[in-house]
Parts: C-alpha cells; sequence; structure tokens
C-alpha cells in the first residue's frame, strides 16, 4: 500500500487519451489534484469531466508542450489553481510512422519537439516549484522503441525516447538538490487511440510478439507511473522501468511460440 497522494498538484501532459488519460485518473483517483493538458480542448475536457464525475480533481489546460511560453503558462496556471506543482508526468508524445527515405527535416523536428524538447520544457519550468515545495516528482513516459528496440518509420521517434533517457541521467543530478526525483516508464505496445491509429494488423502481430500475449492497458503505465511519484520511491532516481508485458525478452517469434 503506497503512501497517498491526496491533494499533491499534478501536471499530466498529453492526458486528453491513451496513457496520459489513464495517469490523470488513477493519480486522481488517489486524491491528486490533476492538470489535464493537451492541445485540443473537446477530449481533455471529456477527461477533466470523467475525473470530476469519480468526485475527483481536475482543471483543464491547453498547451503545446514544445512551446516555452505557453509550458511557462501550463506550470504558472497550475501553481496558482492548485498551490504548487508537486509532480510532473512528461508524457505528451507523438509517434508518426515515415521511412527514413520519405522523412523530411521538418518531420525530423516535429517529433524532436513535441516528445523530447518538450520533456526539457516541461522538467525546467517546474524547478522553481520543486525548489518551494522542497520536494519534486517527474514520471517521464518513454519507449522501448529507441532504448532497447527499433522499428522502420520511427527512426525519429527512436531517437527521441533514447534522448528522454540520456536528460534524464544529468537532470536527476541537477535535480537532486531539489529533492526532486525523476524516472521514465518504458511502455512496450499499449492500447491507445494513438496506437489504433497505427492499424489493426500492427496490433496483430504486436500482441504476437509478447509472452504475456496481449497488447497493455493504460492502467499498467499508470500504475508504474504512480509508483515512482510515491514516497516509497523517494530514494529512487535516473532510472526506468519496462512496462511491456516481455516482448522485449523473445530472441525469435519461434521464441514464444509454444508457450
Ligand atoms: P495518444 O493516444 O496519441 O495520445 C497523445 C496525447 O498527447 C494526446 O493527449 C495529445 O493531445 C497529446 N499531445 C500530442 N502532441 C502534443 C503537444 N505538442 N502538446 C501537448 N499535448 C500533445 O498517445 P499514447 O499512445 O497515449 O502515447 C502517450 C505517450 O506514451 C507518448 O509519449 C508515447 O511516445 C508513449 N508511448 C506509447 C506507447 C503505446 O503503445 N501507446 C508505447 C511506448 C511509448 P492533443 O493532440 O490534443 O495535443
Amino acid at each position: 500500500m503506497l503512501t497517498p497522494i491526496t491533494d499533491r498538484s499534478v501536471i499530466v501532459t498529453g492526458a486528453s487519451r491513451g496513457i496520459g488519460k489513464g495517469i490523470a485518473k488513477l493519480f486522481a483517483a488517489h486524491g491528486a489534484k490533476v492538470m489535464v493538458v493537451a492541445r485540443g480542448r473537446a477530449a481533455a475536457a471529456d477527461t477533466v469531466a470523467e475525473i470530476r464525475a469519480a468526485d475527483g480533481t481536475a482543471e483543464l489546460h491547453l498547451c503545446d508542450v514544445s512551446d516555452w511560453s505557453e509550458v511557462q503558462g501550463m506550470v504558472e496556471t497550475t501553481a496558482a489553481a492548485f498551490g504548487g506543482v508537486d509532480i510532473l508526468c512528461a508524457n505528451a508524445g507523438i509517434f508518426p510512422q515515415v521511412k527514413m527515405v520519405d522523412m523530411s527535416p521538418d518531420d525530423w523536428d516535429a517529433v524532436m519537439a513535441t516528445n523530447l524538447k518538450s520533456t526539457f520544457l516541461c522538467v525546467k519550468a517546474c524547478i522553481p516549484y520543486f525548489e518551494t515545495a522542497g520536494r519534486g516528482r517527474v514520471v517521464v513516459t518513454s519507449s522501448i522503441t529507441g532504448p532497447i528496440t527499433g522499428y522502420p518509420g520511427w527512426a525519429h521517434y527512436g531517437a527521441s525516447k533514447s534522448g528522454q533517457l540520456g536528460f534524464l541521467k544529468t537532470a536527476a543530478m541537477e535535480l537532486a538538490r531539489y529533492n526532486t526525483t525523476i524516472n521514465a516508464v518504458m511502455p512496450g505496445n499499449i492500447m491507445t487511440e494513438g496506437l489504433v491509429d497505427l492499424g489493426e494488423d500492427y496490433l496483430t502481430s504486436m500482441a504476437a510478439s509478447i509472452p504475456l500475449k496481449r497488447l497493455g492497458a493504460v492502467a499498467d503505465i499508470a500504475n508504474a507511473a504512480l509508483f515512482f511519484a510515491s514516497d516509497e520511491a523517494a530514494y529512487i532516481t535516473g532510472q526506468t522501468l519496462v512496462v511491456d508485458g516481455g516482448q522485449i525478452l523473445p530472441e525469435s517469434l519461434d521464441a514464444i511460440a509454444g508457450i
């Protein structure tokens, strides 16, 4: 049983759907005050409404996490609404598929800005609030794709997800003086709206390559994020946790054919 995170002020980026929505709902169910962040209003408002319908506390803030002034506004608004910032879940990300032969420099920059630069911007903007609080928690949503595995079409995405882990190690050292930890969850294939957009063939082939024989649920990632955000994880920083149903383990499809 984890110490409750009641009344902690939490920012969850990319919380209008998918993994971020799962994190927002789980943290709110555990008593946290959650700032739901995305660019699109309608889906983000739905997340807020679902949390409030379950007697949770949530507010909505529209923000492009790749834009420094918008990120500063996101953090200031959260601090004003909830009395500070205790936990940042840097989750927003995009994963457009395009092979390098067709990938433009702008394609590359867009993925880096949304997935990697945003991680730095969101953490940087929260530092003054972690310093004031005398503690803080950052949970980054990375991926197995890039740090561990590869997939055609995701050279830019994989680089951005590996980049988050490179950032994490130095960030952990710099944030230590503010009694703040930073850790990353590395999801495998998690059933989200974004994953569904990749098509039925992708989903079927991925499920077949996972020893636990199913795609992950958003709650599988949210539970790991909740642990990293908890008091019980106070002495863990700069670390990663793979949550993938064992997907990175088989050396070939034959290896799991008979299990
Ligand atoms: P998703 O279903 O596509 O949701 C993405 C969320 O991010 C949406 O709320 C989206 O809202 C928001 N977002 C995108 N660009 C943004 C921006 N520039 N500023 C603010 N918000 C933005 O994605 P997901 O599958 O939940 O993935 C979430 C994270 O998990 C990503 O970082 C992804 O790389 C990582 N991940 C996912 C999987 C998986 O299997 N699903 C596996 C490994 C890692 P708006 O479009 O309205 O802004």
